[in-house]
């Protein structure tokens, strides 16, 4: 029933990577949010990475310099959110969604700097970059992306692939069922949330539901997280998860994965993981962590990227 393609990887090898110039950088959050997270579109004309890079795969990035071992920076991997024939349709064209990583160890009281995020979200538009790829063979739109319905789940910058999908579909004339399903921390963290809002007004079926983690609590004093989203919104949702053709792409943070299974698994929807026979007995809203990690992985219906 599903059919997924062949797609070539690593065009260009990290280890002979090629350059590229910014052609844009733009923040992709609300504004006055305190995360800077950046649209960045890169033109790659005149590489062997034109066309190359379909929704769902990876761009290879390499900061310049070495390491603290004195070693070349090893490629970073960052999703393409850019449709798969190239942003605005452009295949010299492919973009990427990118959160400085800044944070400060609890207990030395260091400052840390993503190396790469850093770099990248610092190059402006005219400045070239060191690119290879593409990667991901997996975590893509099945070849007959038409006959199926889709749930897509995002935390944070995981939302990437999902906005080339969804260009992918509605593009194409898309005419079945795709929700997506997307957790920040605050509001202002929504990405993308302007061109989703209008997304959802111009086509009923698509089903944007948000999940906001550290504005209220929900009524046993949790955060709200995306995986809630299916119980919340489980009139709405159901009936989707029901299809036969449905396919579900997690991608973000990895401690979203348990949630969603066991909160599907409570509605009966097994079909989206294999689950051992002894969690599979056991009631979904007793599953513990270590129960999800020994006995549940995703199905051929279920595709994932977390870290
Ligand atoms: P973030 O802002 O740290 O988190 C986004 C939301 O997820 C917040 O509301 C956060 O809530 C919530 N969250 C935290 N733990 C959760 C859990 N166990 N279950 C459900 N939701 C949870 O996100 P980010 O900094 O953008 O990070 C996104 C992650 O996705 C990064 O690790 C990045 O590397 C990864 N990513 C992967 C790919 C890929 O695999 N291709 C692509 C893009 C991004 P609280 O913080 O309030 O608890």
């Amino acid at each position: 029933m599903f059919n997924f393609p062949d797609l070539p990887i690593n065009v260009v090898k990290p280890k002979e990577p090629v350059e590229a110039k910014i052609v844009e950088s733009k923040i992709c959050t609300l504004e006055s949010s305190p995360n800077f997270i950046r649209h960045i579109t890169i033109d790659v004309s005149g590489t062997p990475l034109v066309g190359q890079f379909k929704a769902g795969q990876s761009i290879g990035i390499i900061a310049p310099g070495v390491d603290k071992d004195g070693k070349p920076h090893k490629v970073r991997l960052y999703s393409v959110s850019s449709p798969s024939n190239g942003e605005n349709g452009n295949p010299n064209l492919v973009s990427t969604t990118v959160k400085r990583v800044l944070d400060e160890d609890w207990e030395t009281q260091e400052l840390f700097t993503g190396v790469c995020s850093n770099y990248i979200s610092s190059r402006k538009a005219g400045d070239t970059i060191l690119i290879a790829g593409p990667s991901g063979k997996r975590f893509i739109l099945p070849d007959n992306k038409l006959d199926c319905n889709y749930v897509f789940f995002a935390t944070g910058t995981g939302i990437a692939p999902f906005r080339g999908m969804l260009i992918d579909l509605f593009e194409s004339g898309f005419k079945g069922h795709v929700a997506l399903l997307f957790g920040a921390a605050y509001r202002t963290d929504l990405l993308y949330y302007k061109w989703l809002s209008d997304l959802e007004k111009q086509y009923p079926n698509f089903h944007y539901k948000i999940a906001v983690s550290r504005e209220g609590r929900r009524a046993d004093g949790t955060k709200t997280y995306v995986q809630h989203l299916i119980l919340d919104y489980k009139e709405e949702l159901s009936p989707i998860f029901a299809q036969e053709n449905t396919l579900m792409y997690i991608c973000g943070l990895e401690g979203m994965e348990a949630g969603i299974y066991s909160n599907l698994a409570s509605l009966g929807f097994y079909s989206y993981m294999k689950a051992g026979r002894n969690i599979a007995e056991k009631p979904a809203t007793e599953w513990t962590w270590e129960d999800y990690k020994n006995n549940v992985k995703p199905s051929d219906r279920t595709m994932v990227e977390v870290y």
